[in-house]
């Protein structure tokens, strides 16, 4: 018998949640996204989740971060409003509506005190990579009365929960459930399939994707794509699941059953939501 408490989202379930521009739009009602990623040692991550953050429909991408993650994000993203920092400080960066936190941010003092200080905000965080490796080691960070989305994969899930890795492979439905009640938090579980988890909803998995997608980067997309659904109004068990929906055929967009590499499947993702809502 199938499990009443486990559940797929369509191409018509995503068409029907996925934001588009009102006629009378600016780009700040649009949705304004704030990417606080990467580190001098990792510059890639940084410009992954701004890209996937623009290519699914933010009306603006805020970056913050130290000097060589600027300068590739500014490099390759003229579009990003971008805040050049010479301490881990939010001041000055201005106002978003969503914040994505973690890939490559690395999990030393900077990275904690940037984490903390996004946590601080009223609005909703998706916490991904080195940010889940600090909130690991530092539940109470999690203490917060806005939205939180975290989108580990097995071994991330493990650091956070203490279960171990083979089992979490074993019973991804179980661990995700488990998490997201313990924690309090929406978790969205990557892997070959992907899970989105929720207190008192059902679990939604998303099969869209192809292995081809396993390789490096493609996760720091994700978190952008997710961003820009968060700071466009949509509640982190949607954001979550719409945005691993678009990613795995924007997966398959940018495969056609060959290697893909994770710019493309950011580039990708404007052709994956034209699929899906047609081109009006
Ligand atoms: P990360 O683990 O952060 O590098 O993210 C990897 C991304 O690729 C996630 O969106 C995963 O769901 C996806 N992915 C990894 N392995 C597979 C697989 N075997 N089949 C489909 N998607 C995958
Ligand atoms: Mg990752």
């Amino acid at each position: 018998l199938p499990d009443p408490d486990v559940v797929g989202l369509t191409g018509a379930d995503v068409a029907a949640l996925l934001p588009r521009p009102a006629a009378e739009s600016d780009k700040y009602r649009r949705g304004v996204v704030g990417v606080v990623a990467g580190s001098d040692q990792y510059t890639g991550a940084a410009v992954l989740a701004v890209g996937g953050a623009l290519l699914a429909g933010a009306g603006m991408v805020r970056y913050a971060g130290p000097g060589e993650p600027v300068a590739q994000v500014r490099s390759r993203w003229p579009e990003a409003v971008i805040t050049e920092l010479e301490r881990p400080s939010l001041d000055g960066v201005g106002r978003v509506q969503a914040w994505v936190v973690g890939p490559g941010l690395g999990t030393g003092d900077w990275a904690r005190e940037m984490l903390a200080q996004v946590l601080a905000s009223d609005v909703p965080v998706l916490i991904d990579a080195d940010g889940l490796t600090l909130v690991a080691r530092e539940r109470d960070l999690l203490g917060r009365d806005a939205p939180v989305l975290v989108t580990p994969h097995a071994g991330e899930l493990s650091r956070l929960t203490g279960a171990g890795r083979d089992e979490i492979e074993a019973d991804r439905l179980k661990h995700a459930r488990g998490a997201a009640a313990d924690l309090g938090v929406t978790v969205l579980l990557k892997g070959s399939t992907t899970v989105v988890a929720e207190p008192d909803r059902p679990v939604r998995v998303n099969g869209t994707g192809t292995a081809w997608l396993a390789t490096g980067g493609t996760g720091d997309v994700l978190s952008g794509v997710a961003g820009a659904l968060l700071a466009q109004g949509l509640g982190c068990y949607d954001a979550g699941s719409c945005a691993a929906y678009l990613h795995g055929l924007a997966g398959r967009i940018a495969s056609s059953g060959a290697p893909l590499h994770a710019a493309g499947v950011a580039a990708a993702v404007p052709a994956a939501i034209r699929e899906l809502t047609g081109r009006s």
